[in-house]
């Protein structure tokens, strides 16, 4: 049986875990903090990307893939642990006229659920949003998670089995020996196996400095607010401006989200806070009288036109590098793990037309 060591236990790391337990390795996983507390938990839980049209069609696949694979996975995760990840069909609802960048040619060609809806489909599929919007998109097919139930349930699961999860011990150092890693360094002990894996999100950059490679990955920070509600009062995933809100199964309303480049600094700011709750009820003016009850940010792990990194470093034989997914980490999750395990275990990819060469890191190619 081969070791194998992932550093960074966000949704990437659970599930990458997972599945390379599930192939019979024997897996330690490694966390500074608890798992799945950083952007895996801030987010949205959208599982689509946002304007699906405008992303590079490496990301379409992976996050199909994911899409496919979710249901199963979550079943099964739920009957062994009991918890209720709220995996729901909310369906998307994007509002504004974006004909101008033809998505309905880039649905047929992915053969994706999604049709054009006019003033009327509009007020039938949301009645409760502003009257302004005219014309919009809306993708039936699309689900929701709720983050902090996701990853509490990936980290429930993953106890049950035995991946060795430690948790609130940094990695500080990588040791080297000509082209292999022989140690991973932390604040308590080193950890050794025969393979290693990098999945720190917006850190992983940093962690692997002493290595020579740099994938670019950076933290891009996005704030969130969460509004009491009723059930019932928005039905749908409703997205404009760049902006959307999130309806949950108790009736709570996540309004997101910001991009911005401030470091590693997450704290929230009070005029992002004025301009989501403005957003919120520029869009569904009954939401006017709902209390915010939570505000928050979170460090996307940010990277080229949200092209994660999967695959080999270029100059150590014996390290992976999972990450880099920037604002649509949670729906491409199940489908990297898998690719990445794959890698790792060198059997053919399960999305055998990416280009994968052995022993070079991979933006998934462009
Ligand atoms: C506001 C917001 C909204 C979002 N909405 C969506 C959405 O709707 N849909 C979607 O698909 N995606 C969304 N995302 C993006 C998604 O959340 C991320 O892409 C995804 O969570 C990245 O997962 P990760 O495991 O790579 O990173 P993280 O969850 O950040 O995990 C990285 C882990 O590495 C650990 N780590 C870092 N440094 C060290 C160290 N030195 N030693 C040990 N451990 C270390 C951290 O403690 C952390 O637990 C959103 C993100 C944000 C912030």
């Amino acid at each position: 049986m081969n070791s194998t060591i992932i550093v960074g236990a966000g949704i990437i790391g659970l599930l990458t875990a997972i599945e390379l337990q599930k192939a019979g390795q024997k897996v330690t996983l490694i966390d500074r903090g608890f798992s799945g507390q950083e952007s895996s938990w801030a987010g949205g839980g959208i599982i689509s990307p946002l304007y699906p049209w405008r992303y590079p069609d490496e990301i379409t696949r992976l996050a199909g893939l994911s899409q496919l694979i979710y249901p199963e996975l979550l079943e099964h995760m739920q009957q062994a642990t009991g918890i209720d990840p709220e995996f729901l069909q909310s369906g998307m609802l994007i509002l504004g006229d974006h004909s101008a960048e033809n998505p309905e040619a880039w649905a047929r060609r992915h053969a994706i659920n999604m049709q054009p809806v006019d003033a009327t489909q509009i007020r039938e599929l949301a009645p409760e949003a502003s009257d302004r919007f005219e014309t919009g998109l809306w993708f039936p097919d699309i689900y929701q998670v709720r983050n902090p139930r996701l990853v509490s349930l990936a980290r429930t699961y993953l106890k049950s089995t035995d991946i060795t999860l430690v948790e609130q011990t940094r990695v500080s150092d990588i040791l080297i020996k000509e082209d292999r890693v022989t140690a991973i360094i932390t604040d308590s002990e080193p950890y050794t196996a025969d393979q290693y894996l990098i999945s720190g999100g917006a850190w992983t950059s940093e962690l692997l400095k002493s290595t020579g490679f740099d994938p670019g990955i950076e933290p891009v920070k996005g704030q969130m607010l969460l509004l009491k509600g009723a059930a019932g009062k928005v039905r749908h995933i409703t997205l404009s401006e760049d902006r959307y809100l999130i309806p949950r199964k108790d009736g709570r309303i996540l309004v997101g989200s910001t991009t911005e480049k401030s470091g590693f600094n997450k704290q929230p700011t009070t005029d992002v806070r004025h301009s989501l709750l403005r957003y919120a009820v520029d869009t569904v003016p009954a939401l006017a009288s709902h209390e915010i009850e939570l505000h928050w940010a979170g460090l996307r792990p940010g990277s080229a036109n949200g092209l994660p990194c999967i695959g080999r470093h270029p100059s150590l034989e014996n390290l992976f590098i999972n990450s880099g997914h920037y604002r649509n980490g949670l729906v491409m999750a199940p489908a990297s793990a898998q690719l990445m395990s794959e890698m790792m275990l060198q059997k053919s990819t399960c999305l055998a037309e990416i280009d994968y060469a052995p022993r070079d890191v991979f933006h998934l190619k462009k």
